[in-house]
Formats: C-alpha cells, sequence, structure tokens
C-alpha cells in the first residue's frame, strides 16, 4: 500500500476509535435546552406579531407538554383575524387566539402537570396565570416580560402570587442557539482528530 494511503488510513481509524479526550464544555444546561425548545416551538406559530412557545417540564426534567399561540383546533386560520387592533374587537385576533401556555398544558403527554415548571418566552397574560394555577404547575420561568406594567400581567402577578407560584426571568448565557442540520456530518471525525494522538 502507499504509504500515504496507509497513514491517511491510520488516522482515520483512530479518529473513528478514538473516544474524545474530555467531555464537551459548551453543552447546553437544562434551563437553556427548555426555553430554546420552547423558543423553537414558537417558529409553528402564524401569528404575524408575536410568536410565543412554551415548554413544560417535569421534576425528572422530562418535558411534558409543549406548546405555541395559535388558533383553536379546527378553526381556519385564514378566515380569522391576524391583527392587533381594529375598530371592532371581534375583528382582532384576541377574541380567539389560543396562548402558548394553554396549548402547552393542553397538549400535555402526561396524566397532570401537577408541580410541574412552565418554560415560556413571555410572562404569562392573567387568563394563562388562571391556567397554570389550576393546573398545579408550581414554576414560571420567563424570557421577556415588556408587557410588566398592562393590568394584564399586574393581575398575573397578583394570582402567581396568591397561589404561590414562583415565577422568575430567565437570564440566558448567551443570545443565540444555531441549529445546523450540517453538523451532523462534520463533528464526530473533526472532534477526534482534534485531541493529541
Ligand atoms: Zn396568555
Amino acid at each position: 500500500m502507499n504509504p500515504e494511503v496507509k497513514q491517511d488510513a491510520v488516522l482515520q481509524k483512530r479518529a473513528e476509535t478514538e473516544t474524545p479526550c474530555k467531555k464537551r464544555q459548551d453543552y447546553l444546561e437544562w434551563p437553556e435546552y427548555f426555553m430554546a425548545v420552547a423558543f423553537l416551538s414558537a417558529q409553528r406559530s402564524k401569528d404575524p406579531s408575536s410568536q410565543v412557545g412554551a415548554c413544560i417540564v417535569n421534576q425528572e426534567n422530562k418535558i411534558v407538554g409543549i406548546g405555541y399561540n395559535g388558533m383553536p383546533n379546527g378553526c381556519d386560520d385564514d378566515l380569522l383575524p391576524w391583527s392587533r387592533s381594529a375598530s371592532n374587537k371581534l375583528d382582532t385576533k384576541y377574541p380567539y387566539v389560543c396562548h402558548a401556555e394553554l396549548n402547552a398544558i393542553m397538549n400535555k403527554n402526561s396524566a397532570d402537570v401537577k408541580g410541574c415548571t412552565m418554560y415560556v418566552a413571555l410572562f404569562p397574560c392573567n387568563e394563562c396565570a388562571k391556567l397554570i394555577i389550576q393546573a398545579g404547575i408550581k414554576d414560571v420561568i420567563y424570557l421577556s416580560d415588556k408587557y410588566h406594567d398592562t393590568p394584564e400581567m399586574t393581575a398575573s402577578r397578583r394570582l402567581l402570587d396568591l397561589a404561590g407560584i414562583k415565577h422568575k426571568q430567565f437570564e440566558p448565557k448567551r443570545n443565540k442557539i444555531v441549529i445546523d442540520f450540517n453538523s451532523i456530518n462534520l463533528s464526530g471525525m473533526h472532534k477526534a482528530t482534534m485531541c493529541p494522538p
């Protein structure tokens, strides 16, 4: 065998069989992962002005419900309005749209969501606070609180506090998580060969 080809074969074999030297340090921690799942789910939303996702997690760090804002099942979202303002409230999205929190609770794949934590992109409104309380969720981790001063959010805080539900703003360690479908074709070999022989 040509010595160069042989050398390549040896290197390739080593890359395939050697385990990486150390575990990855930049892996996603649980809270970032769950918040990212909420944000990814929000990408399913057809709402042109606000895409919100929610992810419910049980005490074993297992996801038991995911949801995003959208029109109710079976209601054609081409026939319902998506506007935020109109002279008639019936021509806005508000009377119709289901918030991410509602959908995440309704989509649960466990018997219930008692004692669970909800990760959600936006601080929940008062209507969602009611659902969160009645569903037995114990913690709410939100990213943005941009509607903090509205009556809906004020009422929501009041309800959550009275019901003893903790709510905490999530502080991400990174601003961006990129999903690159190509990475699966690069990582294994590349990382193995990064290790010293
Ligand atoms: Zn809501």
